[in-house]
């Protein structure tokens, strides 16, 4: 079963992009995802294929249409699409790895990449287009948001990165941010490796690592859940 995403956009030459190299593109190459980038503009209808226009109520910038960007959408994505519509806006849901496993579990994704001030609001209710952020800063456009969101997913896919097991202790998948890695040599600059990680122990270096992940998520990320509890010493 592969992973089918469409993206909408003015700039489909931006895709695939980095997501054409590495494990990524070896996937896209096999067909365990695929992915299509449609030019939005195609679906203008005037004589200077036009897709925006002055806000209204005034003010600075300009809107999509929700005219054009409707046919766009309709062209490759039909009512009964089971694939969510997603919309790239700094307005969305942040994206975080549990709704980028729920997507890596479904059969693909619709992906709208905004441009000037926005969308039209109309065609975001319309279309049902779940808003969703990649963070809190205003990039210029959507396609780096969809780019980031597809690499977070397309790493997840089964066969994608070829050692399952790191998907499962990085950062967030368990509420943590990741412990400290080291690697040899075993002393650079004066600065040794943490003995223990020598040791050949695996509890006590299964224990260690996961009171670094504890100290670190309580320092840096107080707001993830598992930063609140006390670290356990050591
Ligand atoms: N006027 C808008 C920002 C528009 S930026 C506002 O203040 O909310 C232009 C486009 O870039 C947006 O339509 C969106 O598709 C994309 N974009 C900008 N920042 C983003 C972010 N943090 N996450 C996801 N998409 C973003």
């Amino acid at each position: 079963m592969s992973f089918d995403a469409d993206v909408l956009t003015l700039y489909p030459q931006m895709f695939p992009g980095h997501l054409g190299e590495s494990l990524a593109g070896k996937a896209l190459e096999r067909g365990d995802w695929t992915l299509e980038a449609t030019q939005i503009r195609d679906f203008a209808t005037d004589r200077h294929r036009s897709v925006d226009d002055t806000p209204a109520g005034g003010g600075a910038g300009m809107v999509l249409k929700p005219d054009i960007l409707a046919k766009a959408i309709d062209a490759v994505s039909a009512v009964d699409d089971p694939r969510p519509r997603l919309l790239m806006s700094p307005r969305g849901a942040p994206l975080t790895q549990d709704r980028v496993r729920d997507l890596a579990c479904g059969p693909g994704v619709v992906i709208v990449c905004g441009r000037f001030e926005g969308v039209d609001q109309r065609v975001i209710d319309a279309r049902h287009l779940q808003e969703v952020s990649v963070g809190d800063y205003i990039l210029s456009g959507g396609e780096p948001a969809a780019l980031i969101l597809l690499d977070a997913v397309i790493r997840l896919l089964p066969g994608v990165m070829g050692n399952q097991q790191s998907g499962v202790t990085e950062s967030f998948e368990d509420g943590l941010l990741e412990h400290p890695h080291y690697t040899r040599p075993s002393e650079w600059e004066g600065r040794p490796i943490p003995p223990v990680l020598l040791s050949g122990n695996h509890r006590e270096i299964d224990a260690w690592r996961r009171a670094e992940s504890e100290k670190l998520t309580a320092e840096r990320r107080p707001d993830l859940p598992a930063g609140k509890k006390k670290p356990a010493k050591g």
